[in-house]
């Protein structure tokens, strides 16, 4: 294997009774990368990280973690990935300082290099001076933020941020991701993302979409969003059977959701305006917009050709 590959899965399988969780997944994922696994609950997604940091063992096919096959010596894995998960891993009435001790006497850290590493990341997440501070006192975001400085104590190579985000408001949010990206920059640390808010997703170098198990089409944000349309189309109207019989022979099938219409628009030069007049009263608002990653979700999973509804 390549010594830039950080994650790969051969046939990778997880089968819980009758449900197929993950079937037969082939990844291959760059050192450095900032890849997005994206799909709906259940999809398999938190499945595969279970998986990949050998908190359950696969039914068939294999992974590999920065070259080391994961079935071979799983302790050595598990040094060499961070997990982050949306049920926080710490103790609330501890202090950050506490809680990270801890976490570092269990990665075998000297005091000497627990002591530069904790300032190290606290100064990152601007939480050196609350150092002392239990965690009950602290914020949504900024316990998630500690939450994210002990996943990556030990500086592993791979980061699982398993719905990192969830909860939290858009400030935080962000927050967060300055902290990712500066830990990327600053450790070259490779990171395998799962997440709800598909838009926090734009950011990674590739998704990829997985539904009932299965990998579906994936690529670079920017290009699946180029290719699925040049624009979207969304009309709220009362009437929404007539305008759907009026723009579907245009524009082909909307999906709807009640009196909510969104078309793909492929050419580039629809006149906008001059469609709003010829609509007229049919409609009670229409916006134009280009696509982003929830509009490669929505028509991904619930297109009209799939029979469902948004
Ligand atoms: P996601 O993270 O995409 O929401 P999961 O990986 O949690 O999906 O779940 C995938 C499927 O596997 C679901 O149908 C879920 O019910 C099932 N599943 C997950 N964990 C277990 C388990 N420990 N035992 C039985 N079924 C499970």
């Amino acid at each position: 294997m390549a010594n830039n590959v950080a994650i790969k899965t051969q046939g990778l399988t997880k089968q819980y009774g009758q449900t197929l969780a993950v079937t037969n997944l082939d990844l291959e994922i760059e050192a450095g990368q900032f890849y997005g696994l994206l799909g709906p609950n259940g999809a398999g997604k938190s499945t595969t990280i279970h998986m990949l940091t050998t908190m359950t063992v696969a039914t068939s096919g294999d992974a590999w973690i920065a070259g080391q096959k994961i079935s071979d010596d799983p302790v050595a894995i598990r040094r060499s990935v961070g997990l982050v998960f949306q049920d926080s891993a710490l103790d609330r009435t501890m202090s950050i300082d506490e809680n990270l001790q801890f976490a570092a006497a269990m990665y075998n850290l000297s005091p000497d290099e627990a002591n530069k590493r904790i300032d190290e990341l606290l100064s990152v997440f601007g939480l050196q001076d609350k150092r002392k501070r239990k965690l009950v006192s602290l914020s949504g975001g900024q316990r998630r933020a500690v939450d994210i400085a002990r996943g990556v104590l030990h500086k592993p190579k791979v980061l699982f941020l398993d719905e990192p985000t969830i909860g939290l408001d858009l400030p935080n949010r962000r927050a967060i991701w300055r902290f990712v990206e500066q830990l990327r920059r600053d450790e070259g640390m490779t990171v395998f993302l799962t997440t709800h808010y598909l838009e926090e997703a734009a950011a990674c170098d590739h998704v990829d979409f997985f539904q009932q198990g299965q990998l579906q089409r994936g690529g670079k944000p920017q290009e699946l969003t180029q290719q699925l349309a040049a624009y979207i189309l969304e009309v709220n109207t009362p009437n929404p059977e007539n305008v759907t019989a009026q723009l579907t022979p245009i524009f082909g099938a909307p999906i709807r959701e009640d009196q909510d219409l969104s078309f793909k628009i492929s050419a580039d030069d629809v006149d906008f305006h001059q469609l709003q007049q010829t609509l007229g009263d049919s409609i009670s608002s229409m916006q134009w917009r280009k696509p982003n990653l929830n509009d490669i979700y929505l028509w991904m999973f619930c297109s009209p050709e799939q029979g469902q509804t948004a």
